[in-house]
Parts: structure tokens; C-alpha cells; sequence
């Protein structure tokens, strides 16, 4: 192996910028080459490839966003669509490729990979933490300290108003953010997609802050909840109970900026390596994580097949606490 590339694919995240550093210091050391791809498949397809020496990965590691940039690729769902990205890391000699991407980009080189032969080692990233094979993923970290900050400051405005505020965290099929952000603001509720979300549990709860003379409450509302998003739940609230004046929040992208934490920092420097290693070591198509503060390796088959278990033990810790 003398030459490896690497890029980022699907959503973005806190904390990538330090993983593509780590990738091509790591590289360097053991005396490879290394290429970035520029938008992800996107840019493999359109043949955006650009060498990548130490220098360029310079004073990035806490910088958000990513400088390869990303995309998501309708193209890389077609068979000619592969079959050009593959032609492209031929002819740019490409031997092994790390990807940072969530489970849609590990799925997607899945597929590639059963048309065509690459070693490829995949970094988890995603602000939802919900991929299988390792317990943090890069960028969650970040993400969830953006949200904390900002509910603490609507906190701050709810109090000396006495409003509820209903604030809706990113979250389309994963509740992580709403729950770890809910106990870490001290929420008074919170609504996420992996339990029925009960409106009335809702309005007991905030009923009973009101008899308990709160000044004011957080409900966290993650984006995919069953009941619907914070506008919705609000709405439905509202409806059963009055006495409060209400107001809703919804994040948005800011969630997904900003500086990354050390935590990410941290992890993705040493996914960075581990991928880097695994390859030259010539273990491929596996995504590196850290599974009880230690790198596993866990083959894509197994990512893609198997669901992260939700720890529903954190909800109860937040009902217990919002008293
Ligand atoms: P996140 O969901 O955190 O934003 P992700 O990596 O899961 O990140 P996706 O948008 O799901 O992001 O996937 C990224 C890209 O992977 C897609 O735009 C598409 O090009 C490719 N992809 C996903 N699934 C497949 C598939 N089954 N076959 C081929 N390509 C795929």
C-alpha cells in the first residue's frame, strides 16, 4: 500500500476536521501518500481528488465543519454511478480508502465494495450516536454541548418570563441528544422517538412544576418523536393546560457547528490512527470504534445488520430528577 485516501460523506459534524488530521498524520508515518476526496461519493464520482501533505491538515483540528466538505450522492446509489468512483480511485492510485460517515455512508460502501475490491476502514461520525459498534461516535460530544449551552440560556429567559419552552434537538430516529441534553439542563420532560411520547404525561408533569411553584420548564423534543415535532407538542399542551405562557425553540443547524469538544477531539484523533493502522495492517472493510475506552473493530456487515441498544435507563433518571 503507497497511496490512501480519505473524505468525509453524508451529514456533517464537530469534530471531523481532527479526524481527517489524525488520518493523514498517521499516514505519513508510516510513510504512505495520502489524497483527499473532496464532497464525499459526490466527489469521487466527479473525479475531486487533491493531495493531502502534513501541512494542509494544519490548525484544523479545532475547526468545525469539514475541509474536504460533504455531500450526499444520488449517483452513488447507481451501479455506473460505483462503477465511475471506481474508475477514479484507479486512476488516481488510490490502495486503500478511510471514510468518516455515518451508517448510510457504511451501507453505501457496502455496496460498492460488492462490485468492486478496495480495502476500506470506515470512522463513525454522527451528532445522534446511534451507530452500532462503538459507544461514541465523533461529533455527538460537541453536539450535545451545544445544546446544553443553548438550553441553559432559554433557561434563563424562561425563568424571568415564568414560561415553559418546548425546544425541539435534532434527533430523527434517535432520541440521544433530547435525553443526555434533558438530564444535563434538568428538564422538566422530554419526548423522544424510541418511547410513545403521552401528552398527558407530559401535562402531569408540567401541572404538577406549576403546583410545586417552578418558575419555569424545559420540555426537550426530539425532531422524529411519534407525537410529533416541538410545534405539535406545544400545540397539544396548550390545549389541557393554560396557566403557563409557552413558547417553542427549535435548534436547527447550529447543532450540527462550533468548535469540537476535547472529548472529539480526542476520539477522532485515535480512530484517526486506529483506522490508519488497520489498514496498513491489512484488516478491510471494518469500522473502527471505542468500545469501554478501548478501539474495536467491527466488520460494516455487522454495523449495518445490528441496532445500537438505547439506554433507557436515562429516561428514568430523568423523570426521577424532574420533580
Ligand atoms: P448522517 O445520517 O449522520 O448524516 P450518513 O453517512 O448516514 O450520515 P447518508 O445520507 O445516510 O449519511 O448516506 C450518505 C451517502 O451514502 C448517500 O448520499 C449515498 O450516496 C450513500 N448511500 C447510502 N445508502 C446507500 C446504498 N444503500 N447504496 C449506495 N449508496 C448509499
Amino acid at each position: 500500500m503507497k497511496k490512501i485516501a480519505v473524505m468525509t460523506t453524508g451529514g456533517d459534524c464537530p469534530g471531523l476536521n481532527a479526524g481527517i488530521r489524525a488520518v493523514v498524520r498517521s499516514a505519513i508515518h508510516h510513510g504512505l501518500e495520502v489524497t483527499g476526496i473532496l464532497r464525499g461519493y459526490e466527489g469521487m464520482i466527479q473525479n475531486q481528488f487533491i493531495p493531502l501533505p502534513s501541512h494542509a491538515v494544519s490548525n484544523i483540528i479545532q475547526r468545525g465543519g469539514t475541509i474536504l466538505k460533504t455531500a450526499r450522492s444520488e449517483q452513488f446509489m447507481t451501479v455506473e454511478g460505483r462503477a465511475k468512483a471506481y474508475e477514479n480511485l484507479r486512476t488516481n492510485g488510490v490502495d486503500g480508502l478511510i471514510l468518516l460517515g455515518g451508517d448510510g455512508s457504511i451501507r453505501g460502501i457496502q455496496q460498492f465494495l460488492q462490485e468492486h475490491d478496495l480495502p476500506v476502514v470506515a470512522v463513525p461520525k454522527t451528532i445522534d450516536n446511534d451507530i452500532y459498534g462503538t459507544d461514541y461516535a465523533i461529533g455527538y460530544d460537541t453536539a450535545l454541548n451545544t445544546v446544553v449551552q443553548a438550553i441553559d440560556k432559554i433557561r434563563d429567559t424562561a425563568d424571568s418570563h415564568d414560561r415553559i419552552f418546548f425546544v425541539e434537538v435534532m434527533g430523527r430516529d434517535a432520541g440521544m441528544i433530547a435525553v443526555l441534553s434533558g438530564i444535563g439542563s434538568g428538564a422538566e420532560a422530554i419526548a423522544i422517538p424510541e418511547t410513545r411520547t403521552r401528552i398527558e404525561q407530559i401535562v402531569q408533569v408540567l401541572q404538577r412544576g406549576w403546583h410545586r411553584k417552578k418558575t419555569s420548564m424545559i420540555v426537550i423534543v426530539a425532531e422524529g418523536d411519534d407525537a410529533g415535532g416541538a410545534y405539535k407538542i406545544a400545540d397539544a399542551v396548550r390545549q389541557r393546560f393554560d396557566s403557563f405562557d409557552t413558547r417553542v425553540s427549535v435548534l436547527g443547524h447550529m447543532q450540527r457547528g462550533g468548535s469540537p469538544t476535547c472529548f472529539d477531539r480526542v476520539l477522532a484523533s485515535r480512530l484517526g490512527v486506529a483506522a490508519v493502522d488497520a489498514l496498513v495492517q491489512g484488516r478491510r472493510d471494518i469500522m473502527v470504534g471505542v468500545i469501554d475506552n478501548k478501539i474495536a473493530e467491527t466488520p460494516f456487515e455487522t454495523v449495518v445488520a445490528r441496532r445500537k441498544e438505547f439506554p433507557y435507563d436515562l429516561m428514568r433518571v430523568a423523570e426521577i430528577l424532574s420533580l
